[in-house]
């Protein structure tokens, strides 16, 4: 069944069949391995066409992984937060900020974790210790004090 002609570069004769290939997919390095695609490969750009079946197994197999990639860092959002001993309120104002109730949508999986957050998470989960830093980061002190110098120059600048 090959000579079609490829959609993408225009090569008659471009496009030839393959079966039993397997192809990752992922999301977020997150991976799965999918088996036995055929389709169409054209030989001049490379680009790939499944059949209708293998079409719809790479989709729903795609669509499954974001599925559990969700729930999966939902889960581990809730893991590390109490571990932390944090309530999802506490949560919130020392680490993401945003609204009261957004730790409770991550770990519903109704939202993903913008990466920083769930990086910072992570970053907790293995040094918990640092949770003392965060708190005293949030106090915001050593940037009153940065304040604070800024405007004493800003003074003796004037004065001078
Ligand atoms: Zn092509």
């Amino acid at each position: 069944m090959n000579g079609k002609q490829c959609f993408s570069c225009g090569t008659h004769d471009g496009l030839q069949y393959f079966e039993g290939r397997s192809f990752t997919i992922d999301f977020k390095k997150m991976t799965r391995q999918i088996g036995d695609i055929s389709g169409y490969e054209c030989r001049v750009c490379g680009e790939i066409e499944f059949d209708d079946g293998s079409a719809e197994r790479y989709s729903e197999a795609s669509d499954q992984l974001l599925i559990d990639c969700r729930q999966l860092m939902a889960a581990e959002m809730k893991r590390i937060r109490r571990k932390l001993k944090l309530s999802q309120k506490e949560a919130v104002k020392l680490l993401s900020g945003g609204g009261h109730n957004a730790f409770s949508r991550y770990e519903r999986a109704e939202l993903a974790p913008p990466q920083p957050l769930f990086m910072l998470m992570r970053l907790l989960d293995r040094h918990p210790h640092l949770l003392g830093d965060v708190q005293a980061l949030c106090e915001g002190a050593d940037l009153r004090r940065l304040l604070a110098s800024l405007d004493q120059e800003r003074q003796a600048a004037l004065a001078s």
